[in-house]
């Protein structure tokens, strides 16, 4: 059975989609996307250039100048984004960024200007694409779309471990205030809201490890029916 084309993951914020998308990338050789870095990238050259959060005019002219590079990364290496040149890896995962992003990702002429940027990553290449709306709205014929369940509590801890691994510090109690914030807006957007795809599967990942939750996706992927 021929692998699929492309390999969309959903869910909340904080759920592994990047993680275990990684994963799942490297142990079929295909690229792996993480569409919630491009929306990250987008919002941090917003806020350096000093455009309002609410002037939706000049947030849809940025998204459809900037030009964005997610460098292809040796196996599992965690990836790396640019934006205009400039190497905002680090940047994008601050909490002015975070605060943002969803305003920015609210956006309908903003959304299109970057599901059309992932249509043509994903075009003629084989890839994991991580985000709310891929299974939905980006690549709604994708062979395989997962859709990562974990509940809120669950989520804040795990962001909570590796925020601390990072040496940051970081509240718990802000964490899950944060991805509770986040998820309300995305699951109630008018525009591509965070939902499942009617033919996704649901995977829930409470307990289990990214090794565990790929493994499971890997699976799928060599199940599936390809076009
Ligand atoms: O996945 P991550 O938490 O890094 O995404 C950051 C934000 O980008 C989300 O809270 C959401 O507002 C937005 N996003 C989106 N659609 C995607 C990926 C991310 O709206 N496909």
């Amino acid at each position: 059975m021929p692998s699929p084309a492309s390999i969309a993951i959903d869910g909340s914020a904080a759920v592994g989609k990047s993680t275990v998308g990684r994963i799942v990338a490297t142990r079929l050789g295909y690229r792996f996307i993480d569409t919630g870095e491009m929306y990250r990238a987008l919002t941090w050259l917003a806020l350096r250039q000093g455009i309002p959060m609410d002037d939706v005019a000049s947030l849809a002219k940025l998204a459809g100048g900037a030009k964005i590079d997610l460098p292809p990364q040796p196996d599992d290496a965690l990836g790396s984004i640019l934006i205009n040149g400039l190497d905002v890896t680090d940047a994008i995962h601050g909490a002015a960024v975070e605060a943002c992003v969803p305003q920015v990702s609210g956006v309908p002429s903003v959304r299109e200007a970057m599901a059309a940027r992932q249509r043509s990553m994903a075009r003629g290449a084989k890839v994991v694409m991580a985000g709310r709306d891929i299974g939905t709205v980006v690549l709604p014929q994708a062979a395989l779309k997962v859709f990562l369940t974990a509940p809120l509590k669950e989520r804040a801890r795990r962001r909570h471990i590796e925020q601390q691994g990072k040496g940051l510090e970081a509240a718990y109690e802000a964490i899950l205030a944060d991805l509770a914030r986040r998820d309300e807006i995305d699951t109630h957007r008018p525009v591509s809201p965070l939902r499942p795809a009617a033919d996704a599967r649901v995977i829930d990942t409470e307990g289990q490890t990214p090794e565990q939750v790929a493994g499971a996706i890997v699976k799928l992927a060599k199940e599936v029916d390809c076009p």
